[in-house]
């Protein structure tokens, strides 16, 4: 039975061989095909078109106001089950035009969800506005920069961190490769390919776009190293990916819990009766307030510990928040948030401390001290 699978691998190596454009790319293990017969690869795979149907991701635009419709994703990590559809993307209908808030995991979600919002109005995508770097949100760029022609706005660590092209070794590469082109089925990420944002800002900005009045608020190094919301003033929605999350515990594994609750304070700031969340369901006058208090929590009871001398390999045990236990990731991500806020706490001097909880005062270094030698006796 091994050998058998070993002679197919080899096979399905020689003919995935022309389309692995690096030649210098060991593949040490080759462990699995996908429905089309080729390689997941974890090294670097070009955008390939194989053969076998497209994904399905069966997609079902929800209308959350007047003016904007969702896709809602699984409240799961991506895998290659649910094809990386985990997290939310929206369109804005305009009056000429579709505006699209983030695009999903791969080429094949955007050509899918663009289909559905056809039916709805057959109008262009000329507009795609991105939250944020991570790959569940924009993957679908290039669909509508190919098919579309659409300019895409976003933040500029997109290009520096994952656009190309990259001269390596003579050969021509188009960007980094993410998680998702890594790691889906090749007929749900064929077809996906890096590509530039065209404009980034550098603050906070108010446009109009097809008649849709819009402010793309920069909240900068919150749940990623650069973030943004979209708030919509006349329709009173406010479109803020990660920064919020509900339903399920966040993962602040690029993030900072400072940094998250500004931007939780700048998204309270506006008026609005709709928001749309990153991931999660919840999108009435309470779809952020899981996030207030997750972060809320996590900060006064990691400074907590910290105060009482709890050292960081202890942390995950001393701080729980329990309230989120039944909420899902929460055993997969949460202890993951209390060990890195730990780490981003300690790096703060007394006065960073000062500036953001109210509740210390001068003298908590000699109590530090105190408890510590306690401790320690
Ligand atoms: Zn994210």
């Amino acid at each position: 039975m091994k050998s058998i699978l070993s002679i197919l691998l080899v096979v399905a190596f020689v003919i995935s061989m022309p389309f692995i454009f690096n030649k210098s790319v060991t593949v040490t293990d080759p462990h699995k095909l996908d429905v089309d017969g080729n390689f997941i690869l974890n090294e670097w795979v070009p955008s390939r078109d194989g053969a076998g149907p497209d994904w399905d991701y069966n997609l079902k635009p929800v209308q959350v106001s007047e003016r904007v419709w969702c896709y809602f994703g699984a409240m799961e990590m991506p895998t290659k089950e649910n094809a990386g559809d985990m997290s939310n993307s929206c369109y804005i209908k305009g009056d000429t035009e579709w505006i699209t808030w983030d695009t999903g995991p791969s080429y094949k979600f955007a050509e899918q969800a663009y289909a559905e919002m056809k039916k709805i109005a057959d109008m262009p995508v000329n507009h795609v506005i991105v939250s944020h770097e991570h790959d569940d949100h924009w993957l679908g760029n290039n669909y509508y920069k190919e098919v579309h022609g659409a300019k895409i706005i976003g933040p500029a660590s997109i290009n520096e961190n994952y656009y190309g092209p990259r001269h390596i070794d003579g050969k021509d590469y188009p960007g980094m490769q993410t998680r998702m082109i890594k790691a889906l089925y090749q007929n749900a990420i064929r077809k996906t390919v890096l590509v530039r944002v065209d404009e980034s800002f550098e603050e906070t900005t108010e446009f109009e776009i097809s008649g849709v009045k819009m402010e793309y608020v920069k909240v900068g190094y919150a749940h990623s190293e650069e973030d943004w919301f979209l708030y919509l003033p006349d329709d009173k929605v406010v479109l803020v990916a990660d920064v919020v999350m509900n339903g399920r515990v966040t993962s602040n594994r690029d993030g900072i819990v400072v940094g998250q609750i500004n931007a939780l304070n700048a998204i309270k700031s506006r008026d609005w009766n709709y928001l749309v969340p990153g991931h999660g369901f919840i999108t009435d006058k309470t779809g952020a307030d899981e996030a207030v208090q997750y972060f809320a929590l996590l900060k006064d009871r990691v400074l907590e510990k910290m105060e009482d001398g709890v050292i960081a390999d202890y942390i995950t045990k001393e701080v729980t928040l329990d309230e989120f236990r039944d909420k899902d990731l929460y055993y997969v991500l949460s202890p993951g948030n209390v060990f890195r806020s730990y780490e981003e706490l300690e790096m703060y001097d007394e006065d960073d401390l000062i500036d953001y909880s109210a509740e210390n005062s001068g003298d908590e270094e000699d109590d530090e001290e105190d408890k510590e030698e306690k401790e320690a006796a």
